[in-house]
């Protein structure tokens, strides 16, 4: 059997065949959020590392900072330098306009994300924008989402939002049927930011490993865990066996770049370039998603990557 690691997979130059690639496999594909070159430089470094597929992510906010068409460009330059599957989302896209922008400016998929609606609404909107991308670009992955998991990449004091109510089967189906999207993002158990308890390695996240099998078996289409940051090790790999395809990984990732941006300040007070300051953070957080690719991928069992 092939294994993702092989130059076999340097010919994946599609996300669609990339995620029916790691399906069969039984791996599940690492979604890295980026907001500026040093998190990309991270990402992109772990992917040449492992030689495992990756699927850089930037939300509106990030696509801002970066600029949209600024970070397609360069996620395509070093897609063709380094000749790895590398992919580009649009993390959580809550408008037609951005989602169209994105669309043009060549990314590989957007994350539609109207699930603040109420239910009729969020297949509404959805539907519309997947429509839209998909006139701009046939071949774009369209992800839809719905439950409510909080908001925001970040260290937060209590669980915020109805986290609690997971999407149920019934819905996913009528979801996926009435928008045409490609990857649905449901509610399992799985909630954005992280607690502090769970930064400092206290307590981990736990999943509806048998939800995520009933939405699997309902939906039928390819499935994108959020706020993947704190969940256990363990229960990565059993919801990528139960129909997990995309995991998202980002306050892991801020964690580790202000933590080790911290301690190069410190370091030497009287340090000005730019370049000097900054690798020892690319490499941080270049850690974080080398072991989230090889946990995803198998190769690992537990590891506290921000501990
Ligand atoms: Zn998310």
């Amino acid at each position: 059997m092939t294994t993702i690691g092989s130059p076999n997979h340097m010919n994946i130059h599609s996300l669609r065949n990339a995620l029916t690639q790691l399906e069969k496999e039984g791996s599940g594909l690492g979604h890295f959020n980026v907001a500026d070159l040093v998190l990309l430089k991270a990402v992109i470094a772990a992917a040449t590392d492992t030689g495992f597929p990756v699927l850089v992510g930037a939300s509106e906010g990030e696509r801002e900072f970066f600029g949209t068409r600024q970070l397609a460009a360069v996620v395509k330059s070093l897609r063709e330098e380094t000749g790895l599957p590398v992919f580009l989302n649009a993390d959580h896209t809550h408008s037609l306009q951005k989602a169209v922008e994105a669309a043009h400016a060549g990314f590989d998929s957007v994350g539609v994300d109207f699930s603040a609606f109420p239910f009729e609404q969020n297949v509404a909107h959805t539907k519309e924008v997947v429509q839209a991308i998909k006139a701009v670009n046939p071949a774009i992955v369209a992800e839809g989402e719905i439950g409510d998991i909080g908001t925001g990449s970040e260290i937060k004091e209590t669980a915020q939002g109805d986290f609690k109510k997971l999407t149920t089967p019934e819905e996913a189906r009528q979801f996926v049927d009435a928008t045409g999207i490609d990857v649905l993002a449901p509610a399992v158990g799985n909630m954005h930011g992280m607690l502090k308890s769970m930064v400092q390695g206290k307590a981990k996240k736990h999943l509806d490993l048998e939800r995520i099998a009933q939405i699997k078996q309902a939906a039928g289409i390819f499935l994108t865990l959020h706020g993947g940051s704190g969940t256990d090790d363990e229960h990565f790999r059993k919801a990528v066996a139960a129909g997990i395809n995309i995991i998202h990984i980002n306050t892991e990732l801020r964690v580790a770049w202000r933590r080790s941006l911290g301690e190069s300040l410190v370091r030497d007070p009287n340090e000005v370039v730019p370049y000097k300051v900054l690798l020892p953070v690319v490499d941080s957080v270049k850690q974080v998603v080398t072991s989230r690719l090889r946990l995803f991928h198998g190769e690992l069992d537990a590891v506290g990557s921000v501990a």
